[in-house]
């Protein structure tokens, strides 16, 4: 079973996946995180990734595919996975695709957090991330601990203004599109409300897919 989760930057991915992935009893995988993970081991993926994400685009499809393909072959993830923003282009879709007919996997649903842009500037701007463990936390300042792991919660440099901007830009132009390719190559894609408390935007999601 793979669900992709999907939605603007700042839309609660990041808060709403492990909640989602526990209650289907399957693991997440971020790219985002994937990629962070490179930037702070300082690996070759994480030195090519690292500008691209300062400015808020988008890495290139290669990279991005070069990912899905290891990971979804990970054993762990031979069950099901609940992917968190992981395709962001109509190539990626297609890539995603080839490696799931690859492996005998399906992507099952797609859910959609939907929120307004000015909600997402005021989230962001607002916004926290533990460094070791990519907790998101709104309304917490720099250099406080993050609750699940005792890490040090930083701002990133992609929630600047300039670049929240440009990643909305971004998921207009790159991102909003696949959801209309996944419409026509006849998957579900379930659009959530993903304003309110994160209980009730869990409850919306599951009761999407339960239905
Ligand atoms: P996120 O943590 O999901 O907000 O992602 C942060 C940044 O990582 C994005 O702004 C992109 O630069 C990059 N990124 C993450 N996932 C992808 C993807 N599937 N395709 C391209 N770039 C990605």
């Amino acid at each position: 079973m793979i669900i992709l989760l999907f939605g603007k930057p700042g839309a609660g991915k990041g808060t709403q996946a492990p909640l989602l992935a526990a209650a289907l009893g399957v693991p997440t995988l971020a790219t985002g995180d994937e990629l962070r993970a490179a930037i702070r081991n300082g690996t070759p993926l994480g030195l090519e990734a690292k500008s691209y994400m300062d400015r808020g685009d988008l890495v290139p499809d290669a990279v991005i595919l070069g990912i899905i393909k290891v990971a979804l072959s990970e054993p762990r993830h031979a069950r099901g996975v609940l992917l968190d923003g992981v395709v962001r282009t109509v190539a990626q879709a297609e890539g995603l695709a080839a490696v799931c007919e690859e492996l005998g996997q399906d992507v099952k649903a797609v859910l959609c957090l939907d929120i307004d842009d000015e909600e997402i500037v005021r989230r962001l701007a607002g916004r926290t991330v533990c460094e070791n463990c990519q907790t998101p936390y709104t309304g917490r300042e720099p250099g406080t601990t993050c609750d699940k792991c005792g890490g040090n919660l930083v701002r990133r440099p992609d929630d600047e203004p300039d670049a929240i901007r440009n990643r909305l830009a971004v998921y207009e132009r790159q991102t909003a599109p696949v959801l209309a390719w996944y419409r026509e190559h006849g998957t579900r894609v379930a659009i959530i409300d993903a304003v309110g408390s994160v209980r009730d935007v869990t409850a919306r999601a599951l009761g999407a897919l339960a239905t």
